[in-house]
């Protein structure tokens, strides 16, 4: 059997041992120490705001809407074309998800459906309390019209980035444009920190709240005193040295996930019903995953993935709109069901930014072979 080729697997730069040994010899085995500071002053001089690590993107978003204020009997915009870890933290906090679709120049939410679901929720007698806005697979979403709207209506942002790291909208990075935002360090990430997340604001005094939330809301008093319900969110000082490692590489993996796309784009566009998303002007994306869309009636990606897969190749179908899942089922949605049709005929493919050549090769000509 030929080596499996992942669809995102990690990619190590060597350095994140050094940081890892270096808590061990000095004992932070902790969920404070020197790696958990420096991969924060990295995400803060990264983001040109402020940052707070934690154990995941799901908890940072959350604590994000914590933060704002959401609660029991709230309702929450999300983006439908996502993955379910953006708008289960809604739920978790008893609030409503409330599901806008997206539109085709960036497949993320539409700010026309954006606008039609406010007007119709305040209509029907309650504002929704945030707006969850996913930048899905590193393309930016239409920004400017979006936070013209949140701003028109007041009604908070969250942007979740976290598959958009690194990526950047006319010259400023994604998770930086809400009041807040949010990035994940999976192990499938652009970078990783084996899990982990994190949580961005504009002030220092927003992240001292998170970070004071995350950490079980403990009161300054000489004993455990609680006035307010915490959580167990920080990532650990280990994770952070991965991260740190990786930090130092982002850019350099940036770069590498694009002539991943490139190379795809030039050698399977020309000839086969397969469409690629540009990118608008102003939108810089770290194309996190390559995603394909088969411009064609009888085409069955669940056919060329299994091909695939026989081939030891791994790839995935576009995530599932979350107005079709079934844990949704009765959620109020607004748009004209683009992604549904999105998901039907398209596929993520392999866009490690550690692909060979040689895999990319295999990739590509066993497309050809199939289609
Ligand atoms: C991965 C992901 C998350 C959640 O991040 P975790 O670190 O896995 O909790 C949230 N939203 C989107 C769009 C994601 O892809």
């Amino acid at each position: 059997m030929k080596e499996r080729i992942y669809l995102s697997p990690p990619h190590m730069s060597g350095n994140e041992l050094t940081y890892i040994n270096k808590a061990f010899e000095e004992n932070w085995i902790s969920s404070v120490g020197p790696n958990l500071d420096r991969f924060e002053q990295q995400l803060n001089e990264h983001s040109g705001k402020y940052c707070a690590a934690l154990s995941s993107g799901t908890a940072a978003i959350h604590l994000a809407l914590i933060h704002i204020g959401v609660s029991r009997g709230d309702s929450v915009i999300c983006s439908s074309f996502t993955f379910t870890a953006s708008a289960n933290p809604i739920v978790y906090l008893g609030a409503k998800p409330i599901f806008v679709d997206s539109e085709p120049s960036t497949w993320n939410m539409s700010p026309q459906y954006l606008e039609e679901a406010i007007v119709s929720e305040i209509r029907n007698g309650k504002k929704p309390k945030a707006i969850i806005l996913v930048h899905l697979y590193g393309m930016p979403a239409q920004i400017d019209s979006i936070v013209e709207i949140a701003k028109r209506y007041e009604i908070h942002i969250v942007e979740d980035a976290a598959e958009a790291l690194g990526s950047t909208y006319c010259s400023k990075n994604l998770g930086t444009f809400g009041d807040l935002g949010i990035y994940s360090f999976n192990g499938n990430k652009m970078i990783t920190t084996s899990g982990g997340g994190a949580l961005v604001a504009e002030d220092p005094e927003t992240i001292e709240k998170v970070k004071f939330l995350s950490t079980q809301a403990r009161d300054k008093a000489p004993h455990y005193q609680h006035s307010q319900l915490g959580y167990n969110y920080r990532m650990s000082n280990i994770s952070a040295g991965i991260g740190v490692g990786q930090m130092e590489v982002l850019d350099k993996r940036v770069e590498q996930r694009r002539n991943v796309f490139n190379t795809y784009k030039l050698q399977l566009s020309n000839d086969l019903p397969i469409l690629f998303l540009e990118e608008p002007e102003g939108c810089f994306s770290n194309r996190w995953l390559t995603t394909i869309w088969f411009d064609h009636k009888s085409i069955d990606i669940y056919k060329i993935m299994s091909k695939l897969e026989n081939e030891n190749i791994e790839t995935r179908a576009l995530w599932k709109p979350l107005h079709m899942q079934p844990l949704f089922d009765g959620n109020t949605y607004y748009g004209d069901q683009l992604s549904e049709s999105l998901f039907k005929k398209g596929l993520c493919l392999p866009s490690g930014s550690n692909l060979q050549e040689e895999d990319l090769h295999r990739i590509i000509s066993n497309m050809r072979k199939f289609l």
